[in-house]
């Protein structure tokens, strides 16, 4: 008994000693690239471009891809970069990062804060930020892209990088796909990405099985009225009532008709009618988003706020059915469950449990989900970016973090670059062994 308990341990030190190791040994090839990944993240930063706009961001990543060897490819969806690299039969795998910036003024106080500004695509002046942390993906993508290319004996297969243009909401994985990302370039038996964490440590490795982030719709609905003189409510139908009981009456859908099991946000976010305070208006203006983890719960979401929407318009009396436009919006993020077990069980073999961990969903949305509806499997991970210090005083004071896409997220690079440079590389010589496709 004794004795197997020894062999245990024995066995126990020698798996955290070779777990040592290959932390040693991934850590080393990433130290070696990442003082070319800071160069780059530091230039990405100070210079951001808005959606659809970013031209000089993808001729840096084209140059430098190229000159690491890789086949590149520019302007694929507007200003979407493809970078091949074939390395023998074997899968191909997809690793992509996002280029685009967003029009919000940089308040954190680095000395590589943005000071860009530029007109957005309506005309008005506003401040350009990676508030979302796509230059940290983008450097990122390129050390991995350097240690792919320096180690070709360690994986088969072909390798695609993409950087995709207007993830923040402009349509750029759509645009590269019908640019035919997956019919002018080889197919990929897999798509990889990674996208920084504002509520975990700068350098823990998060992974979740299923759907990670939601669907995303938005709603715009106009309640129509009878308007005329405030004082005199019986020649009217007051819009203004009906949208407030609408507003209340939307309410229920989460707390009364979806399952608790069954994440679910509607949030009206805006509410307009009416000029003085005399008047009745004919009409109001209400648009809301709306929030979903699957297909099912997101359709019931749609529907039933366009019955009570018009039940409420109805019961008052209203002229005319209130008009209700749902866009087209986004779908959820859905990590392949196979492909999530693989990358993961690689990532905690290499790294550990203390680095790497299932991380919740967020109601946040992504359009990495375009990839996957177009039938390849995918896998976002999540890379926890916060300052060590600040993530432990936000504990003891209960004070909100920054977010993604605030003034103030000021994510600690270097832990989050290296985090994310061994997360790919770990990731993608798992789905691409250099023992493809031999005989053992
Ligand atoms: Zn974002
Ligand atoms: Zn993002």
């Amino acid at each position: 008994m004794q004795h197997q308990y020894l062999c245990l341990v024995g066995l126990l030190v020698l798996a955290s000693r070779a777990q040592a190791q290959s932390v040693a040994a991934v850590a080393a090839e990433v130290d070696a690239v990442y003082p070319q990944s800071e160069t780059l993240y530091l230039d990405l930063h100070r210079h951001p471009e808005l959606s659809l706009h970013e031209q000089q961001t993808a001729a840096k990543l084209a140059a430098g891809l190229r000159g690491l060897g890789y086949t590149v490819t520019t302007g694929v969806g507007g200003t979407g970069v493809v970078g091949i690299l074939k390395n023998g039969d074997g899968p191909v795998v997809m690793l992509r990062t996002e280029l685009d910036a967003l029009p919000v003024e940089e308040k954190t106080g680095l000395p590589y804060a943005s000071t860009v500004r530029t007109k957005d695509d309506n005309g008005a002046d506003v401040g350009v930020m990676h508030a979302c942390g796509h230059d940290i993906h983008m450097a990122s993508w390129m050390g991995t892209a350097r240690i792919m290319a320096g180690t070709r004996s360690r994986w088969r297969g072909t390798l695609i990088l993409i950087g995709q243009p207007a993830e923040e909401g402009g349509g750029g994985a759509k645009a590269m796909l019908a640019d035919g990302l997956f019919t002018r370039f080889p197919r990929p038996d897999y798509a990889l990405a990674v996208h920084d964490d504002a509520r975990d440590p700068a350098g823990i490795i998060g992974y979740h099985a299923g759907a990670i982030l939601s669907n995303s719709n938005s709603v715009r609905i106009t309640i129509f009225g009878r308007g005329g003189h405030g004082a005199r409510p019986e020649s009217t139908v007051d819009p203004i009532v009906i949208a407030a009981r609408t507003v209340l009456a939307l309410q229920t859908i989460v707390s009364r008709e979806t399952s608790p099991f069954d994440p679910a946000v509607i949030t009206v976010g805006s509410i307009h009618g009416g000029t003085r305070p005399n008047i009745i208006p004919a009409e109001v203006k209400l648009e809301l988003t709306v929030r979903s983890l699957n297909d099912g719960v997101r359709e019931h979401l749609l529907s039933a706020i366009d019955r009570i929407a018009k039940a409420e318009a109805a019961a008052a009396g209203a002229p005319r059915e209130p008009l209700v436009v749902v866009s087209e919006g986004g779908y959820a993020l859905v990590n392949d469950p196979a492909l999530t077990k693989r990358v993961a069980a690689a990532l905690l073999r290499e790294l550990g449990p203390q680095q790497v961990m299932d991380t919740p969903p967020e109601m946040a949305s992504e359009d990495f989900s375009e990839f996957q509806r177009a039938g390849v499997p995918t896998l976002m991970l999540r890379i926890g970016a916060v300052e060590r210090a600040k993530y432990d005083a936000s504990l003891k004071s209960a004070a909100a973090l920054p977010s993604l896409h605030s003034a103030l997220f000021a994510p600690d690079r270097e832990p989050t670059i290296k985090a994310a440079v061994a997360a790919e590389v770990i990731a993608l010589r798992e789905l691409m062994p250099a023992n493809a496709g031999l005989a053992p």
